[in-house]
């Protein structure tokens, strides 16, 4: 479908959990998780969901949260949205500490790709900035991804002060594996307000020093609005995905479903359709349509762009774990 400025939206984020095993600084320091089990939406409900989005010509899902590997059996969740009629892609982003167990499930369910946050390689900075020392298991789990033949992207976080260090090793990792290495920018979502984000001009410039040679690779691989740079002799690419510093919101294809049922219109408000209302109301055969309406009116009512320049005017209160990135 279309919305009001004539942009395609087909991509839809599903958080599955607001709850994590990862403690990470600028999303969820405290852990603080306020949501009871009744308020998330099961899976059959998050698939009614689907269905209906499905309808409005929305076909690629992104399954994240919170951590949706400590939602238990998310890979009946994968099969089930793989099994919509006119599904094109089921992929998931995860902070990947129990993805290499997963992995053989998640696959045999029908997962397209799988995303892993990764901000350092660096085993105690790695601790600082999660809470765990869980870096070995998102290595392993990074390279068993690769080597599974299933597509593998990491995407990392950078803090001036905090791991501006760690743009090297991060990108050397797209060197031996065949896994494009994304950075983002730092955004003004929860306790995102607090930190200062790297300007991502600065890092390409990096990249173009520390490697000449390096082109742009304008051929897309995904649904984002990352820019893509090949480095010769690199088994992968990096990406750059620069919400303050290059904005992109006039290609933005995209819905985000919370994992209480809330579907938002744009990061930076809270702006939305509450689904869970209808799918926990009246008898199914009914449903269908006003899900399909909701989902039209609030994709097609999106903001024409975000605020984060203008801090005063965001109105989304809730950390990006509730949102799911
Ligand atoms: N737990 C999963 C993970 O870490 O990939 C999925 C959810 S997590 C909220 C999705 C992504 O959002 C992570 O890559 C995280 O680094 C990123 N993130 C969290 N807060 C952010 C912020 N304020 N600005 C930009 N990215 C942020
Ligand atoms: Fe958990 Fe992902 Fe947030 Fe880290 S970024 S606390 S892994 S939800």
């Amino acid at each position: 479908m279309r919305d009001r400025f004539g942009r395609t939206i087909n991509y839809m984020r599903i958080s599955v959990t607001d709850r994590c095993n990862l403690r990470c600084r600028y999303c969820m320091p405290d852990g603080i998780t306020k949501c009871a089990m009744q308020e998330i939406l099961t899976y059959e409900e998050i698939v009614e969901i689907a269905q209906a989005a499905e309808d409005c010509g929305i076909t690629r899902f992104k399954i994240t949260g919170g951590e949706p590997l400590v939602r238990m059996g998310v890979e009946t969740l994968v099969r089930a949205l793989k099994d919509l009629p006119l599904t094109e892609q089921v992929t998931m982003t995860t902070n990947g500490v129990l993805l290499e167990e997963k992995l053989p499930a998640l696959m045999e369910a029908g997962l397209d790709a799988v995303n892993i946050s990764l901000d350092t390689t660096d085993r105690e900075k790695y601790r600082q900035i999660t809470g765990r020392d869980c870096l070995q298991q998102v290595l392993s789990a990074i390279r068993a991804s690769a080597e599974a033949g299933i597509r593998t992207k990491i995407n990392a976080v950078l803090i001036p002060g905090c791991n501006e260090d760690s743009f090297l090793p991060l990108v050397q990792m797209g060197s031996e594996l065949p896994v494009d290495v994304r950075f983002i920018e730092l955004m003004p979502i929860g306790e995102g307000r607090s930190g200062r984000e790297m300007d991502n001009r600065a890092l390409i410039d990096r990249l173009n020093t520390l490697y000449p040679g390096t082109t742009p690779d304008p051929e897309p691989r995904g649904n984002g609005p990352a820019v893509y740079y090949a480095v010769p002799g690199f088994a992968g690419r990096i990406g750059f995905i620069s919400a303050i510093h290059g904005k992109f919101c006039d290609s933005c294809n995209r819905v985000r479903l919370t994992s209480t049922g809330f579907l938002k219109q744009c990061l930076c408000f809270e702006d939305g359709a509450d689904l869970r209302a209808i799918v926990r109301s009246g008898e199914e055969t009914g449903r269908r349509s006003l899900l399909t309406e909701a989902i039209r009116s609030a994709a097609s009512n999106k903001p024409e762009a975000h605020s984060f320049d203008r801090p005063e005017l965001i109105t989304e209160k809730h950390r990006m774990s509730g949102i799911g990135g």
